[in-house]
């Protein structure tokens, strides 16, 4: 597996490829963007690189013993904490036990990683306990964060950490899909089934416009998101982010977020368009209706 496997802008892979040539890497690194199983992918990726062996530039090799036990999920220098869930209770105690076993020296290498999984779920107690490791680490320490959106996260973790937002860069959307996004949207706020059906109607015959009402239905909600967080959001989508908050808790926003990017990739997978319409339809309404 190589950083081609990722969906990086240009320019985050550029940052990657540089730590790993360089062999330095931050010590708290906060991957945020995709979905869950994306940035828990990369989160991996990384942390196997920063453990692997290899003098090269070809970090993670996968053939040293590091590499060997990261991809059997046995090394003992790479520690999980966290689920790999859109909401879930990550305790205060569990940012203690991470601080107390960070002095710990690792075991086969000179370092030792922490993936932290979904780190939106913690509160502020979790999140300022966890900050006293952060801000003064053992040299050996990296730390690693997925989280929905670096938004979604204290100003003070945020400012420790170097972020790496994965998906994709900025977009534009055209007037026809923000407009067919804008009734879904709404079709979808109010819980009508017999609505979404109707807003998706359009795309049984523009289907070339699938995939970006997807992208832009998941820059709404991702807004609706941040607002629901810190009361905050792009300019460009705020009356939407506004109508989602209204309407449906963070935990469907979380969900219709995952269920978009997942029909996206259904997408890509060339599946049978009129069935992935369908489907469409019902996917929504169940994560709508958690
Ligand atoms: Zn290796």
């Amino acid at each position: 597996m190589t950083l081609d496997n990722f969906n990086l802008s240009d320019r985050e892979k550029k940052i990657l490829t540089s730590y790993i040539e360089n062999d330095s890497f931050p010590h708290t690194l906060l991957i945020d963007g995709a979905n869950i199983e994306s940035r828990t992918e990369f989160a991996k990726f990384v942390a196997n690189a920063i453990l692997c062996q290899s003098a090269g530039a070809d970090k993670p090799c996968g053939k040293c013993s590091a590499c060997i036990k990261c991809a059997a999920d046995s090394n003992p220098d790479l520690k999980q904490f966290g689920e790999e869930k859109e909401s879930y209770t990550f305790k205060v105690e569990t940012s203690r036990e991470i601080r107390k076993d960070a002095f710990v020296i690792p075991n086969d290498s000179d370092r030792k990683v922490y993936i932290i999984k979904e780190a939106q779920n913690m509160n502020d107690a979790s999140e300022n306990a966890l900050l006293k490791i952060l801000e003064e680490p053992p040299h050996f320490d990296y730390f690693i964060m997925t989280c929905s959106s670096k938004n979604a996260m204290l100003e003070t973790v945020l400012s420790r950490s170097a972020v790496i937002s994965m998906g994709d860069a900025e977009e534009s959307f055209s007037p026809e899909a923000l407009q067919l996004s804008d009734s879904i949207m709404s079709a979808l706020c109010e819980n009508n089934e017999l609505k979404i059906v109707e807003a998706l109607s359009p795309l049984a015959s523009e289907k070339q416009l699938f995939e970006e009402c997807m992208s832009c239905l998941g820059a709404m909600f991702t807004e609706a998101l941040k607002y629901k967080k810190a009361k905050m959001c792009s300019k460009e989508f705020e009356s939407e982010a506004h109508s989602i908050c209204a309407k449906l808790s963070q935990t469907k926003i979380y969900s219709v977020i995952n269920m978009l990017s997942a029909l996206k990739e259904k997408f890509k997978q060339n599946a049978n368009y009129n069935l992935l319409l369908t489907n469409t339809a019902v996917a929504l309404k169940g994560a709508v209706n958690g």
